[in-house]
């Protein structure tokens, strides 16, 4: 036996093709930073490898054909090539520009949102095709139009809920009680509370029916359905208010996204939103 042969014959060995130092993936741009005169850096969201950061040079000159195909919320086809700190966008092939997203200011805080949440709760290289197809849904929903509040409430719930974060609404997350009709939330213990727990431990809001309801028909039937269900936009908000403050309790963590809405609330932006 050559030593060659031997070498791979033996139990220890391991023979691995060098991984690829360029590749396509498909993939949303979920945050773009100007990153010198020329460049852009971007986080993307891919389904084939998750969340990555790639540099992408040259894209602020409007006239590269880059420049169009690294704006937020763009989802393409880009070819990437290895760096040391990030990956770099070569090509890029766009599928959908979601150009309505970013010259209608309350679509684009709603979607600049749900890109944000994402970001922040996935860690980078980790594909997730479930979260990828919903933050598309998500885009493609608010890109044809439909209530900013409604699908911020729906993508939350199902976000919280494919973590497995979701908050309990079916009986008192304390004690296992039915809670009744009065559902007291408590951000803290992740549910809602009894009568009794509520008094003992407090609560932080009074959930509605048809909240609880919006919450449910969004995990049960998706985005669509959800955003589509003729909420009322109090209803949205309430459940879109508590399910933001419940992230960032529990990723421990601001959004930008949303002072540049309570922005828009304090300067009689056109978001119906309130300061929270
Ligand atoms: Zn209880």
């Amino acid at each position: 036996m050559s030593r060659l042969s031997s070498y791979l014959d033996s139990g220890t060995a391991h023979y691995r093709s060098p991984a690829p130092r360029t590749y396509w993936v498909e993939a949303i741009v979920l945050r773009v930073i100007p990153y010198g005169e020329k460049d852009r850096i971007l986080a993307i969201y891919t389904r084939q490898k998750g969340k990555l950061n790639a540099i992408a040079k040259g894209s602020r000159n409007p006239l590269t054909r880059l420049a169009s195909a690294t704006q937020l919320f763009t989802h393409a086809r880009y070819f990437l090539a290895q760096g040391r700190n990030f990956e770099v966008v070569t090509q890029a092939r766009i599928i959908e520009s979601f150009e309505r997203l970013r010259r209608d200011v309350n679509l684009m805080v709603t979607c600049a949102q749900c890109c944000e949440m994402l970001m922040k709760s996935v860690p980078d290289g980790e594909p997730d095709e479930w979260l990828f197809d919903d933050l598309l849904s998500a885009l493609r929903i608010a890109n044809s139009g439909v209530s900013c509040e409604a699908l911020l409430a729906a993508f939350t719930a199902r976000l919280l809920m494919h973590l497995g974060y979701m908050p309990q609404f079916e009986c008192c997350v304390r004690c296992g009680k039915a809670v009744g009709g009065t559902s007291h939330f408590s951000t803290e213990h992740g549910g809602t509370l009894c009568r009794a727990c509520a008094d003992v431990f407090g609560y932080d809001a009074i959930l509605s029916n048809d909240a609880i309801k919006l919450m449910l028909r969004a995990i049960r039937y998706g985005l669509y359905e959800a955003a589509h269900s003729g909420a009322l936009e109090k209803v949205s908000l309430e459940v879109s208010s508590l399910l933001t403050r419940f992230w960032q309790h529990h990723f421990q963590a601001q959004l930008q996204s949303l002072r540049v809405r309570e922005q828009l609330c304090t300067h009689g932006g056109e978001i119906k939103v309130i300061c929270r």
